[in-house]
C-alpha cells in the first residue's frame, strides 16, 4: 500500500521549502520535492541576497504578509541561531512624484510604520555616496534589509528534515490531479506520490505542471562591482532601490567583502524553455543594463566583478496569484511572484499549511485570485 501523505509540496524552493517545514512544525506528514537538490541556482533563488521591504510600494495589500513574514523570519534566525536576515535599513530614491515612493508613504501611514522622508538636499548631505538630483527625494525605512536566500531555504530544508519531513530530491514533477477518491497523485520521473492535499510552489517553469496559468517567465541578470569602504554594510550604508527619472527601477545591497550587488528590476528577456536562460555575459547587454544607474544617481562604484543569470515568473499585473487549482480545493498553487517573493516565502509557507489545514487566515488574499484575470 502506498504511503498516503498530508501535504505534497512540488517545488522546494522559496515558498516550498517554508512550506514543508511550517508543515513539518504543525506534525503534518509531509514529503518536499524537487527536480534539484535546494537551495541551488535553477530557480529564482540564488544570487545570495533578497530585499525586504515593509512600507510596500507595490500596494499596500501587501504589507500585513510581509509585517508577518519579518515577524517569521525573525522568529526562524531566533530559534536556529542562523543569520538570515540583516537589518541594514532601506533607501528608496525616486523622483517626487514616482507612485513607487509615494506608495510607501501611504503603506506608512495607513499601517504606521516608522520612515524618515528627505528631500534630495538633505538625502545628499546624509549619503553623499549617491548623486541625487534636485527634483528627488528619498524614503528610509530602517526596521527593513536583506535576506540571505540561499540560507534561508537550508535552513527550512534542514529544519523541515528534522522534524519528520520526508524529502524526494533531484525527482522532477511531471503532473497533478485528483484520483476518483479526491486524493492528490503527484507523477514524477521517480514514481506516484499520493497526498491529502498538495501544493505547487515550482517557480519559473509553473506552466509545466499548470498550463493556463497567465505566466511569462523572464531571464533576469544581477551583477557585483567593486565597492569602496563608503558602501559597504560594516559602515552603516543600506540597501537602497532607485527609480530614475524614466521610470527605470534598480535595486542594490550594502557592500560585501568589497562586492557591492546590484540589479536592475524592469527589462530582461521573455523566455520560454530552461536552456533559453543564458549564463550571466551570454548577452552583450548583460554587462552594460545598469550603466544608467551607475552613470547617474550612483557613481561611486568600481568595475564589474561578476554577475549571474536568475528568472522571474511574471504575472500581467506582476502581483502575486495565490489560489486553488480551479475546482480542486485540495491542490493549491503559488505563481506570478514577479521578481518580488522571496520576502513573503516565510509568511505564504504559513498559509499554504494553514490552507491546508481547513484554517481561518487573517489575512485578505482576495487580490490575489487567479480569476481577476478572467474579465
Ligand atoms: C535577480 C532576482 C532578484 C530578486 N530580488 C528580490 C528581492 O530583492 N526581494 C524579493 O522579495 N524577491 C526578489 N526576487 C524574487 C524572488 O527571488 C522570487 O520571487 C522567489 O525566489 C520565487 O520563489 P519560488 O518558490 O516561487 O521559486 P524558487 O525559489 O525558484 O523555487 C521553485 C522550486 O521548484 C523546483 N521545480 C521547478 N519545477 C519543478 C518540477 N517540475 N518538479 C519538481 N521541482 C520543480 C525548482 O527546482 C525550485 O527549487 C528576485 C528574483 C531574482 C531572479
Amino acid at each position: 500500500m502506498a504511503e498516503i501523505y498530508d501535504l505534497i509540496v512540488i517545488g522546494t524552493g522559496s515558498v516550498g521549502s517554508s512550506t514543508g517545514y511550517y508543515a513539518a512544525k504543525r506534525g503534518l506528514r509531509v514529503l518536499e520535492i524537487d527536480s534539484a537538490t535546494p537551495p541551488h541556482t535553477n530557480g529564482s533563488h540564488h544570487g545570495e541576497t533578497r530585499m525586504i521591504r515593509h512600507a510596500y510600494g507595490e500596494g499596500s495589500s501587501y504589507v500585513p504578509l510581509v509585517l508577518r513574514a519579518q515577524e517569521l523570519w525573525n522568529e526562524l534566525k531566533k530559534d536556529t541561531q542562523v543569520d538570515i536576515f540583516h537589518q541594514t535599513g532601506v533607501l528608496n530614491i525616486a523622483p517626487k512624484q514616482s507612485s513607487f515612493l509615494n506608495n510607501i508613504i501611504t503603506s506608512a501611514e495607513k499601517y504606521e510604520l516608522p520612515i524618515e522622508v528627505y528631500d534630495a538636499f538633505q538625502a545628499r548631505k546624509k549619503w553623499p555616496q549617491f548623486t541625487i538630483p534636485d527634483q528627488f527625494k528619498a524614503v528610509l525605512e530602517k526596521n527593513s534589509g536583506y535576506l540571505k536566500s540561499e540560507l534561508a531555504i537550508d535552513t527550512y530544508v534542514k529544519e523541515a528534515k528534522r522534524l519528520g519531513a520526508h524529502e524526494q530530491f533531484n525527482t522532477q514533477v511531471i503532473s497533478v490531479d485528483n484520483d476518483e477518491n479526491g486524493s492528490v497523485h503527484v507523477t514524477t520521473n521517480e514514481g506516484i506520490f499520493i497526498g491529502k492535499s498538495a501544493v505547487i510552489t515550482v517557480g519559473t517553469w509553473v506552466k509545466d505542471l499548470i498550463p493556463n496559468l497567465p505566466i511569462q517567465p523572464v531571464r533576469k541578470v544581477v551583477s557585483w562591482f567593486e565597492a569602496p569602504k563608503q558602501l559597504a554594510e560594516e559602515t552603516g550604508f543600506p540597501a537602497f532601490t532607485i527609480q530614475l527619472g524614466d521610470g527605470t527601477q534598480y535595486y542594490g545591497f550594502p557592500a560585501n567583502k568589497g562586492l557591492i550587488k546590484i540589479g536592475r528590476h524592469q527589462g530582461g528577456q521573455y523566455i520560454t524553455k530552461r536552456e533559453e536562460r543564458l549564463d550571466f555575459n551570454a548577452l552583450k547587454e548583460d554587462k552594460t543594463e545598469i550603466s544608467s544607474l551607475l552613470n547617474s544617481v550612483l557613481k561611486t562604484v568600481g568595475n564589474l566583478d561578476h554577475g549571474v543569470a536568475c528568472s522571474y515568473d511574471l504575472s500581467p499585473d506582476e502581483h502575486f496569484i495565490i489560489d486553488d487549482l480551479p475546482g480542486k480545493k485540495n491542490i493549491q498553487f503559488v505563481s506570478g511572484l514577479s521578481g518580488h517573493g522571496f520576502k513573503f516565502a516565510s509568511v505564504l509557507g504559513e498559509i499554504l499549511v494553514a490552507k491546508a489545514l481547513n484554517e481561518t487566515l487573517d489575512f485578505d488574499l482576495s487580490p490575489f485570485l487567479l480569476s481577476r484575470f478572467n474579465s
